[in-house]
């Protein structure tokens, strides 16, 4: 036949160029590209194989590597199905038909590249590091070889050629090193057996090479001969698909610190197999620390995702819902496609299946940890405790029924006889079932350390009852709360809350007696404070200190004392409406209603201080610190 000249059709000529001029960075995924073409052609023929009794068997097919630095040659060889001159010309003139790449429009650059990067282009993806492909195959049964070779879009050439057996050849020859592009290393063994571990490492047919070693010479001590050695490069059965009765936590542990860099152990691991509507193995593990960059925007949540042992995603976002984000893991599913695009898989319903599920299984892991090792879990909460709140917080509280039974907070209840465990986490349910008979809401009191909320005096009186509180001290818990509204019916309440359910009628009564009795004096600070409190009041919990600060409204002091700590300026203009609390049985309420009636001055500057001592009790900043030292020193010399 000679040899013929052909052009490369229109679409398959836009991807040839796209991978020639490629700005990808991570052009060594052609290696992984042509090894799962491989993969796939001994399969084609085991399954021939099968159906007309050849007599071919798995154990017969390999693939083979090398690397020539002389010739800059890099040979993949396959004894698979092969190609006849017909499906050369079909296959790889035109672009995949599987490939379904979405190249309707011209300038989305960025896109290409993300294609690239997720899924590998197939075949083409070999001119992104060579400068010449050539590709000779026989097919299964035939007589006859052939070459098909191609040194980019101009063209390719079919002829006839010699091979003795069936299967493909692949020479790609490499290109030069360029200024920022080091080609040279896919000629280089270590590189070479360092991109099959991490892409192909379980392909399920072994790919060998040939490697030089240096060995002592026999009968000498101290001198050396190379020796060529034939390596199988990868280990071919993933760990998740081996069963679980022959792993010990050695193992699971040990492939989680390798394949994710971590140096901890992982607090614990999740293996499930399913088949069913969705077919999936997966291997998940919940790590013990958070990563540096956890808690930031720079951090990318996702499983690496495969398509039968080959890994098509590094990161594959789909599969986690944001609270679950600190996971690390794999899925291996048969049914997707080794080529399906990231816009694809974001609609697959398959992966949406798998996610839901792995959902669940995530959540059992948690629920299990925390009934069978409270301390495993209660350092898990540590670290990634904030997630889960930040997930209630963020659906505004759609998440709820799924988390909250996830949920740890430290709180004033002492084990009895242990008060070494004094201010550990309890879970909402423990709080529930401790709860006193005529207790009507879960309290809670919010501050910047449990040393700073157990001092405060909006929490005498709910103390004084008996009740536990929850201490607060995360950012995000009040926030929480505030979406959950209940806890299995039981509400949530602030010990700042304006009604706080603990007065009797009777004691209401008295209280707001003595108000009215005195509404001038009130009416009066509230004015000279205006501004800064919506108003100043007879306090119903205080029962030892002086004052306290609480709030009306959604929004509470320690709410306001967090926006106001955000990058987000706006969020600055959110003030707790703020209500300045007086003890009735303490003696400064007696001398402000003296003061009252000798001297209206002296009650505006007593406002001002017992406002910026509320303040401080809140460990809120006040306005003029000097002003008010000075004040204070005044009255004090007198
Ligand atoms: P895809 O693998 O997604 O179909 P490729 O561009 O990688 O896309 O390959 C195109 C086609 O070429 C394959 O579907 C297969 O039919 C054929 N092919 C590629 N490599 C080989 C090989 N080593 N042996 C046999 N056929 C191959």
């Amino acid at each position: 036949m000679g040899t013929e000249t052909k052009e490369f059709k229109a679409e398959s000529k836009r991807l040839l160029e796209m991978m020639i001029n490629s700005i990808y960075t991570h052009k060594e995924i052609f290696l992984r590209e042509l090894i799962s073409n491989a993969s796939d052609a001994m399969d084609k023929l085991y399954f021939k194989s099968m159906s007309e009794n050849t007599g071919i068997t798995r154990s017969d097919m390999e693939i083979r590597l090398e690397a020539n630095k002389d010739d800059r040659k890099l040979i993949i060889t396959d004894n698979g199905i092969g190609m006849t001159k017909e499906e050369l010309e079909n296959n790889l003139g035109t672009i995949a038909k599987s490939g379904s790449l979405a190249f309707k429009n011209e300038n989305e650059k960025t896109e290409d590249v993300n294609i690239i990067g997720q899924f590998g282009v197939g075949f083409y993806s070999a001119f992104m590091v060579a400068k010449k492909v050539t590709v000779i195959s026989k097919a299964y049964g035939s007589d006859e070889a052939y070459m098909w070779e191609s040194e980019g879009v101009d063209g390719y050439s079919i002829s006839e050629a010699q091979k003795d057996s069936h299967g493909t050849q692949i020479i790609l020859e490499i290109k030069d090193n360029a200024e920022e592009e080091n080609y040279d290393e896919f000629l280089e063994p270590y590189k070479i057996k360092q991109l099959i571990r991490k892409y192909s490492d379980y392909i399920r047919y072994p790919i060998k090479m040939d490697v030089e070693h240096e060995k002592l010479k026999e009968g000498s001590k101290d001198e050396y001969e190379k020796e060529i050695v034939t390596e199988t490069l990868n280990s071919m059965t993933p760990i998740w698909k081996k069963s679980k009765t022959e792993l010990k936590d050695e193992d699971y542990n040990q492939f989680y610190k390798d394949k994710f860099y971590d140096f901890e152990d992982p607090l614990a691991h999740i293996h499930t197999k399913t088949e069913g509507t969705a077919t999936y193995s997966a291997l998940l593990y919940i790590p013990a620390k958070a990563p540096y960059d956890y808690y930031s925007k720079n951090f990318e949540k996702g499983l690496q995702l495969y398509s039968s042992g080959v890994m098509i995603m590094e990161k594959c976002a789909d599969l986690l819902p944001d609270y679950f984000s600190f996971v690390r893991g794999l899925v291996d599913s048969e049914d997707l496609s080794l080529n399906i695009s990231r816009e694809m898989l974001q609609h697959d319903r398959q992966l949406k299946l798998i996610a839901k599920s792995l959902e669940k299984s995530i959540k059992n892991e948690l629920k299990k940890l925390q009934k069978n090792d409270r301390e495993k879990y209660e350092k898990f909460f540590d670290s990634f405790g904030t997630q889960l709140k930040y997930g209630i917080y963020e659906s505004f509280g759609a998440n709820k029924e799924n988390l909250q039974d996830l949920l740890l907070f430290r709180s004033s209840f002492v084990p009895e006889g242990d008060g070494e465990k004094k201010n550990g986490y309890v879970t909402l349910e423990e709080y529930v079932s401790r709860m006193k008979d005529d207790q009507k809401y879960i309290y809670f009191a919010s501050g910047s350390s449990i040393a700073r909320i157990e001092a405060l005096p909006q929490t005498e009186m709910v103390r004084d009852k008996g009740y536990e509180i929850l201490y607060f001290t995360d950012h995000v818990d009040e926030f929480t709360v505030q979406m959950m509204h209940d806890f299995n019916g039981k509400e949530f309440k602030s010990v700042s809350a304006d009604d706080l359910g603990l007065e009797t009628e009777a004691e209401k009564e008295e209280i707001k007696k003595a108000e009215e009795d005195n509404k001038d004096l009130f009416d009066f600070m509230t004015e000279k404070l205006s501004g800064k409190v919506k108003a100043v009041k007879l306090s119903q919990r205080l029962k030892t200190h002086p004052v306290c600060i609480t709030s009306e409204g959604m929004l509470s002091v320690e709410m306001e004392k967090v926006l106001s700590a955000m990058p987000d300026e706006q969020a600055h203009n959110a003030k707790a409406e703020k209500i300045l609390e007086i003890n009735a049985s303490h003696p400064i309420f007696e001398k402000l209603k003296t003061l009252y009636a000798e001297d209206k001055d002296k009650v505006a500057e007593y406002a001002d201080i017992l406002y910026s001592q509320a303040l401080l009790i809140e460990g809120m900043p006040i306005e003029n610190p000097v002003e008010f030292t000075n004040k204070l020193c005044e009255i004090m010399s007198k």
